[in-house]
């Protein structure tokens, strides 16, 4: 039997990048995953380019019931870090909204290099191996596989998330946690569209395809997220980056605010051009908002969009305008796991300890990356908690 000083369960993000690390400090590393392609959602990801950090990064743009957790890891693996490693493997990058970073060329570049990270690590690689049992054999973790039975001193689950569970997402992280006893906060599919009841939306299921800049905010106190991006209407709901990033704080049953005009008093800017102009309605809408979605928005208020806007009386103009910054949508749901790009909640972090992700009640084993209860905002941040934890865990274990 093959022993090991320490078995990394996942090679994504962050376990590729683990085992890497620790293998370039030492440690007899072997990598184990089901899926005979690796890394499949970096290749996936950023429409191909991979948005592999933020220059932004900070603990404030991660969820987790335990705010503080990230903060050690993110402060000792920086954007900058990663962007060191990519010079090193020559590869271009660029930025492209708000410290989004992006490859010139491809995800691929990312997944290459962290394979040859590995390569320089020694790392032994097991692609396509189910993982059938794990349990403590002594004070070593005994693993179980379709390739034979392996030893090692230490263990790191990487398993990931739920999202995407046609490229190899499976709950076998949070099952392996349970059964050392560790605590799962609920889980639910994040960075994801949102629907509404089909007979809800038709009136609007016709503007399918209809972006716009909007600000949307959700819940209250530390549970309240606000966000300015772009907003698709699509045929069942909701999409594009603000729902993506306001999805994450929804919470079933409550209401989203869409404001369709951040920058202005759309009840002043209206009653303004009552004075100024004697257009019709739809067309002044029209100035601010896509055409068809200005016509949409007068049916919906039972406001003829031809109307001339003098002949409108102030108060049918007050409430028009105070809806445009004030649209209140209830989602009945969300596109689900399917669709999501990661997963809120995961394994309990206050049973973790934040310097190294060690489990407290468990000597050498580790959770890392996404399967971890710490979901970053969309935009880079969650590839950089996953590269930030692997890299704690890899050092830690190293020195164990
Ligand atoms: P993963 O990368 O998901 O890796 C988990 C690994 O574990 C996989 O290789 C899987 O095969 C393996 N595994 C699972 N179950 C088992 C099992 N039972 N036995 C053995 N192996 C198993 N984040 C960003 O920051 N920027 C982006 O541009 C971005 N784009 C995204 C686009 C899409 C479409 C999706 C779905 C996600 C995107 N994300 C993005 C999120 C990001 O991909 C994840 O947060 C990140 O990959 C998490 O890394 P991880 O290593 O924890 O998990």
């Amino acid at each position: 039997m093959s022993r090991y000083d320490l078995a990394v369960i996942g090679a994504g993000a962050a376990g590729m990048m683990c085992a890497g690390v620790a293998g370039q400090l030492g440690s007899r590393v072997l990598l184990l995953d089901h899926a005979t392609r690796l890394g499949e959602k970096i290749r996936i990801s950023g429409g191909g380019r991979c948005n592999f950090t933020n220059l932004h990064a900070s603990p404030a743009n991660f969820l987790s019931q335990n705010p503080h957790f990230c903060r050690s890891a993110l402060a000792r693996y920086t954007p900058q870090d990663f962007l060191d490693l990519l010079r090193r493997h020559g590869i271009a990058w660029h930025e492209k909204h708000k410290g989004q970073l992006f490859c010139n060329d491809s995800a691929e570049d990312i997944i290459a290099m962290l394979r040859a990270e590995c390569a320089a690590g020694d790392v032994a690689l097991r692609s396509g191996c189910t993982i059938q049992a794990v349990r403590r054999a002594g004070d070593d973790f005994e693993i179980d596989t379709t390739q034979g039975v392996f030893r090692s001193r230490q263990l790191v689950v990487a398993t990931g998330g739920l999202s995407i569970p046609k490229i190899g997402a499976t709950d076998f992280g949070y099952r392996l946690a349970r059964q050392f006893g560790l605590h799962i906060i609920e889980t639910r599919p994040a960075l994801v569209p949102l629907t509404f009841p089909a007979e809800a939306w038709a009136p609007f299921a016709q503007l399918s395809g209809i972006a716009l800049d909007c600000q949307l905010s959700t819940g209250a106190g530390k549970g309240k997220g606000s966000f300015r991006e772009d907003l698709l209407l699509t045929h069942r709901g909701l999409s594009g980056p603000a729902i993506l990033q306001i999805s994450s704080y929804w919470q079933p049953g409550t209401a989203i605010a869409v404001d369709l005009l951040p920058d202005d008093d759309a009840v002043e800017w209206l009653l303004g051009e009552k004075q100024a102009t004697r257009r019709h309605l739809n067309n002044v809408l029209a100035q601010r908002l896509p055409a068809r979605l200005a016509d949409a928005w007068c049916a919906m208020e039972g406001v003829s969009p031809t109307a001339p806007l003098g002949e409108l009386p102030d108060k049918a103009l007050r409430r028009l305008g105070e809806r445009l910054n004030r649209w209140e949508l209830r989602p009945s749901g969300s596109e689900g796991y399917r669709k999501a790009e990661v997963t809120l909640g995961g394994v309990d972090t206050r049973a973790l300890s934040s310097a190294t992700m060690m489990a407290e009640s468990v000597p050498g084993l580790y959770m890392i990356g996404e399967v971890v209860d710490v979901t970053g905002w969309l935009g880079g941040y969650n590839f950089q908690w996953a590269w930030a934890s692997a890299v704690a865990a890899a050092r830690a274990a190293a020195a164990y």
